[in-house]
């Protein structure tokens, strides 16, 4: 069975399959010919984001299309950056900044137990027939005092996950994408395909 995944990062991709196995054929957006589609993602939910990347595709593809979307919820924060995760700091800004931002924000929090953070990733599958499913995963830990280790993305320096007492960017690849939220999301969603 032929997805399109609404991403053409292809590492994201190679996780996804990983998961999914070979029973299922993914492809970017790119490689689908969709890849001069970008979508504003203005929702206010991650649901609400992953929807508006599967539906542009879908539109045009009427094919079974997956589309995920990732926020950062900080607990002393209220939950944010939340579905902000990418612009925390401005528009335009980089990771590091981002980085940078959060670790100002909590300065003051040296309790760790008051650093709580998870990581959420919403999955929107619609398949060919135009039925909207939703799944999600998600990864809890918290944020460390200062940013440690060269691996990953984003807040990854930043992101000590439950369990751990290092950051995903002191992980690899493999120990990272078994714990992750992303990880989670997928399996969830290879869950729900199976009862679909
Ligand atoms: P996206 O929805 O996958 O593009 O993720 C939105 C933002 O969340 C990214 O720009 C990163 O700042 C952050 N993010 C998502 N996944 C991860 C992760 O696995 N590690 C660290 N940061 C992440």
């Amino acid at each position: 069975m032929k997805i399109i995944v609404s991403s053409s990062n292809k590492d994201k991709l190679a996780e996804i399959q990983a998961i999914l196995g070979n029973e299922y054929e993914l492809v970017t957006k790119a490689d689908a010919g969709y890849d001069d589609i970008e979508v504003e993602e203005n929702g206010d939910t991650l649901e609400a984001n992953a929807l508006l990347k599967a539906r542009a595709i879908h539109e045009l593809s009427k094919a079974n299309v997956l589309a995920d979307d990732t926020g950062l919820f900080v607990e002393y924060l209220d939950g944010k950056p939340g579905v902000y995760a990418a612009r925390y700091a401005g528009e335009g800004c980089s990771y590091q900044d981002n980085v940078d931002k959060m670790l100002e924000e909590l300065k003051q929090v040296d309790d760790i137990t008051r650093r709580k953070a998870y990581f959420e990733t919403a999955i929107c599958y619609i398949t060919e027939d135009g039925k909207e499913h939703f799944t999600k995963g998600r990864m809890y830990g918290h944020i460390g005092f200062e940013q440690k280790g060269t691996h990953g993305f984003g807040y990854d320096p930043i992101f000590i996950p439950e369990g751990f007492n290092v950051c995903l960017a002191e992980m690899t690849d493999d120990e990272k994408n078994k714990i992750s939220h992303r990880a989670n999301a997928i399996a969830n969603f290879k869950e729900m395909l199976r009862n679909l």
